[in-house]
């Protein structure tokens, strides 16, 4: 690739290009993430990556290779961008492919980019590919990702399957599932080795084992990342939005949202604490969970059973709630004081015996779940909301002011709560129970989860 030699009629395409000069000129493009920012039209968003051999500097090309498209050269080594425009884009006449990129610098200038068909070199990996709104997820071949300057890149070894990602892939949340780029790679729940190292990152090593989870990246600028809630960032990007997310052999992450993973923790029991450990971790704290309250948990899945792991380890008297027997049997093995069946007649009665929990964290994605939790709640008591279901929550206000009841949210987690989470599990205090799954069986794990009939987190293995 070279600047074009004749700038005045820098469109004029070439009748045929000879193929060996298109080998020395250009040499591979390989797609990567797709998608669009804040504004839907800046190219920081990555759809390809091309490497060429430009006057010996490697370059790379990250944008989306359509006609009229911004997209941004980054230069390899140096990690410096500069930003151009595909003027034309052709695919595989007479077995060339041919760019026109047009740069927006101060002296504008040309370059034309041939490259032989044959000279596609795109390293695919396996992933789990959501192409369309409300259709089953299903494993296939997408081009594997290469980090940004500030990124790297994992094998990803295990990848929690979170409700969450049930959402998404139904299109539920119309914010989020605008920003969300096709075909789409859900999973925020990631743990892997890491293979590869973007030009800017120092602090991480080839081969550590990290994780990554809800949050991709934060701005670290806005009120609620300087008071260290960076969970809440205004700017905010979302692993598997904003980026391909875990359910993949392969992800790029942040350097900065990558966090370390004890080596003796196994990455399928460290990932789904990424996002539901830490949510749960942060509710508990959020509320202002102490010593000896009664705490209920409604819902005892891959968030429930967690929350009363660590309810019971802040020293709290914990109350399972759940419509599944099998899952109260669970919870009993985990160190339920009560297991209650949420459809018996007596249900609140049971939960209100002694003036009702302090603290009722309703992590089913219920209505009814949420329902019985404020009519159960012990006065001046504290209502976390965890689990998100479809429906709006509704109240009488009569209710929430006879109790002074406190309602409360969580999002996620920050980082540093994240890596006291993982010490917690790294020293064996809780444990979270995973059903192991490979990445041909996610749509039957996404089936299962919709029917409320996993016991603790899928966690799909690479
Ligand atoms: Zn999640
Ligand atoms: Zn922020």
């Amino acid at each position: 690739m070279k600047p074009d030699p004749s700038p005045g009629n820098p469109l004029q395409e070439k009748s045929s290009v000879d193929k060996r000069r298109s080998r020395r000129m250009l040499v591979r493009i390989a797609v990567i993430v797709i998608g669009t920012d804040r504004d839907g039209k800046s190219f920081g968003e990555v759809t390809h990556t091309m490497v060429v051999n430009a006057h010996g500097a490697l370059v790379e090309l990250k944008a989306e290779l359509s006609d009229g498209q911004r997209v941004l050269l980054r230069n390899k080594q140096s990690g410096e961008r500069q930003s151009c425009r595909v003027v034309w884009f052709r695919k595989a006449e007479q077995g060339i492919n041919h760019a026109g990129l047009e740069f927006a610098s101060a002296a504008p200038h040309f370059w034309q980019v041939d490259f032989p068909a044959d000279d596609w070199e795109i390293p695919m990996m396996r992933a789990a590919i959501l192409k369309e709104f409300g259709k089953p997820l299903a494993a296939g071949e997408t081009p594997r990702p290469s980090p940004l300057a500030d990124e790297v890149l994992l094998r990803v070894e295990a990848c929690g399957v979170c409700h969450s990602d049930l959402h998404m892939a139904h299109g539920d949340w119309p914010d989020v599932a605008a920003k969300m780029s096709w075909p789409a790679v859900l999973g925020h729940e990631a743990v892997g080795r890491v293979v590869e190292l973007g030009a800017k990152v120092h602090d991480i090593a080839l081969g550590q084992r990290v994780g990554v989870g809800w949050l991709y990246s934060t701005c670290g600028e806005c009120e609620h990342c300087r008071d260290g809630a960076e969970n809440v960032c205004l700017h905010r990007k979302v692993t598997g939005i904003a980026a391909p997310g875990g359910y993949a052999e392969f992800m790029r992450v942040k350097a900065s949202h990558a966090i370390a993973v004890p080596e003796n923790l196994s990455p399928v029991e460290a990932a789904p604490l990424f996002c539901a450990g830490l949510t749960v971790f942060h509710a508990l704290r959020n509320a202002g969970l102490r010593k000896g309250q009664h705490v209920a948990v409604f819902g005892v899945g891959g968030l429930g059973h967690l929350a009363l792991q660590l309810a019971k380890l802040a020293g709290a008297e914990t109350m399972a709630v759940d419509v599944s027997e099998a899952k109260l049997e669970f919870a009993k093995k985990l160190g339920a004081a009560q297991a209650i069946l949420a459809t018996n007649a007596d249900t609140q009665e049971l939960l209100k015996a002694g003036g009702g929990p302090h603290l009722a964290v309703v992590t089913a994605p219920e209505k009814s779940a949420y329902d019985l939790a404020i009519r159960t709640l012990r006065r001046r008591g504290t209502l976390a909301v965890v689990g998100l279901p479809k429906e709006d929550l509704t109240f009488f206000a009569d209710d929430l002011v006879v109790g002074e009841f406190k309602i409360i949210a969580s999002a996620v987690g920050t980082r540093a709560e994240m890596r006291e989470l993982l010490a917690l599990a790294a020293a064996g205090k809780i444990r979270c129970e995973v059903e192991t799954c490979a990445l041909d069986q996610i749509s039957e794990v996404f089936e299962k989860m919709q029917r409320g009939q996993l016991l603790g987190r899928a966690v799909l293995v690479m």
